[in-house]
């Protein structure tokens, strides 16, 4: 029942928000009957709620393809409960028995980042949810978009490294990416009450994550363990390490610039620790609207699938008088570097996203390796952005040459402080 369209169907539908964008003068987008999804990443934390939701939403929604990167083992009891026409291993060598096996349930199946690329631009898929960690969603994000599918988009990484080509791209092929991070589908929702040119500001909502009240000292001292408790989201750990340096929203910063065709100077970041309201939009008139929600991914996610829909969701009921109180700092620049890199970033442009994308990859791995003390990771970024010379209008082959030059960068200034410590 769930997931039809109320009252008359598609064409009444139709019909209706036809009447409602001619009174209005405003565009509305047109969803087509299928809704099959391709989820890009359906082991991790996103993934997983994306099936339930999917799962949840019924007909028409329908999970078409699904990718892993090496958890076989849970992709293929995924494969066997939902059938989807094609499923991709990415970080898997081709295993032939895997793949007949497969194929007789009636699944393709894909290895290596190619076949990621494959099952996101397939002709039986309408919708690619991309919750791919890091930058290695790039190829198979704009293959999905040069085929003109809409993109629900949970990592940021690739608009953070590769909008100067994904955004342009989508606009010549008339593709929606639709955001799927928290506060970026809150500004998407608020935004809804007015048009484009009625936007004056952008206010992004951040938790502040474990070392909102650390002092410098505790943060120089900060174990791997202390920097993935998260107060209020559960999340791989990348992300909670990235929650822990900021460098979380630095990248939704770059996002939102992307996402919105925002300036980075419009774009505030204020300190909710409570994880209630994911996000603000001001307009012109002094107005402020939020969205506002219990922290659960699944209703960014059905948004993203459902829009310009609203459907009934799974997650828990606002309750605000059992909250009590909502609070907004302002964040510390001092012991947060990683905001004002950012805005430096989103200004310049090019190949900077990506730089400071693989230089925080770089970095959270050395720091979860115990390689690196806590506050060294946005130390690292910024000395890597400092060093490099940023290209203006990249193609892909730039931006990845600009992701591993970081990568090395990263691995050369660790080298050099070591030698400078112990010859001292
Ligand atoms: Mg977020």
């Amino acid at each position: 029942m769930l997931g039809r369209f109320p009252r008359g169907g598609q064409r009444a539908w139709n019909v209706r928000h036809r009447a409602i964008e001619n009174t209005l003068g405003r565009t509305i987008v047109f969803p087509s009957l299928s809704k099959r999804v391709a989820i890009l990443g359906s082991t991790g934390s996103i993934g997983r709620s994306a099936l339930e939701v999917i799962e949840h939403l019924g007909r028409p929604y329908r999970i078409a393809a699904l990718s892993a990167h090496t958890q076989v083992a849970m992709l293929m009891e995924q494969a066997r409960r939902y059938r989807p026409a094609a499923v991709a291993l990415t970080g898997h060598p081709p295993d032939m028995d895997l793949r007949d096996e497969l194929r007789s349930v009636g699944t393709d199946v894909y290895f290596g980042p190619e076949g990621l690329a494959e099952i996101a631009s397939r002709q039986d898929v309408d919708i690619v949810l991309v919750a791919v960690v890091g930058a290695a969603s790039l190829p198979a994000v704009l293959s999905a978009v040069a085929a003109g599918k809409r993109l629900a988009l949970a990592s940021k990484e690739a608009l953070v490294v590769a909008g100067c080509l994904l955004v342009p791209e989508a606009r010549r092929r008339h593709a929606e990416i639709l955001p799927v991070d928290s506060e970026h589908s809150a500004v998407f929702q608020a935004s809804q009450a007015g048009r484009r040119a009625e936007i004056s500001r952008l206010i992004l909502t951040g938790s502040g994550g474990p070392f909102l009240r650390a002092t410098a000292a505790q943060m120089e001292d900060a174990t791997v363990a202390d920097a993935l408790k998260h107060p209020t989201w559960r999340m791989g750990s990348k992300i909670t390490i990235d929650s822990a340096t900021m460098f979380n929203k630095a990248l939704e910063i770059i996002e939102a610039c992307w996402l919105f065709d925002m300036p980075p100077e419009r774009i505030d970041v204020v300190i909710h620790p409570e994880s209630i309201v994911h996000s603000m939009v001001e307009f012109v008139d002094g107005s402020v609207l939020a969205q506002m929600a219990p922290p659960d991914m699944r209703t960014p996610i059905q948004y993203a699938l459902t829009y310009p829909e609203r459907l009934p969701g799974l997650g828990r009921r606002l309750d605000l008088a059992s909250l009590a109180a909502l609070h907004f700092e302002q964040p510390d620049p001092r012991r947060f570097p990683a905001l004002r890199l950012a805005y430096e970033v989103a200004r310049v442009r090019g190949t900077a996203g990506a730089v400071l994308n693989a230089a925080n990859e770089a970095a959270v791995a050395a720091f979860t390796q115990g390689r690196i003390s806590f506050p060294r990771i946005a130390a690292l970024v910024e000395e890597t952005l400092a060093a490099h010379n940023v290209v203006p209008d990249p193609s892909l082959e730039t931006l990845l040459e600009a992701d591993r030059w970081a990568r090395e960068k990263v691995g050369a200034l660790m080298n050099r402080s070591c030698r400078s410590m112990s010859s001292t």
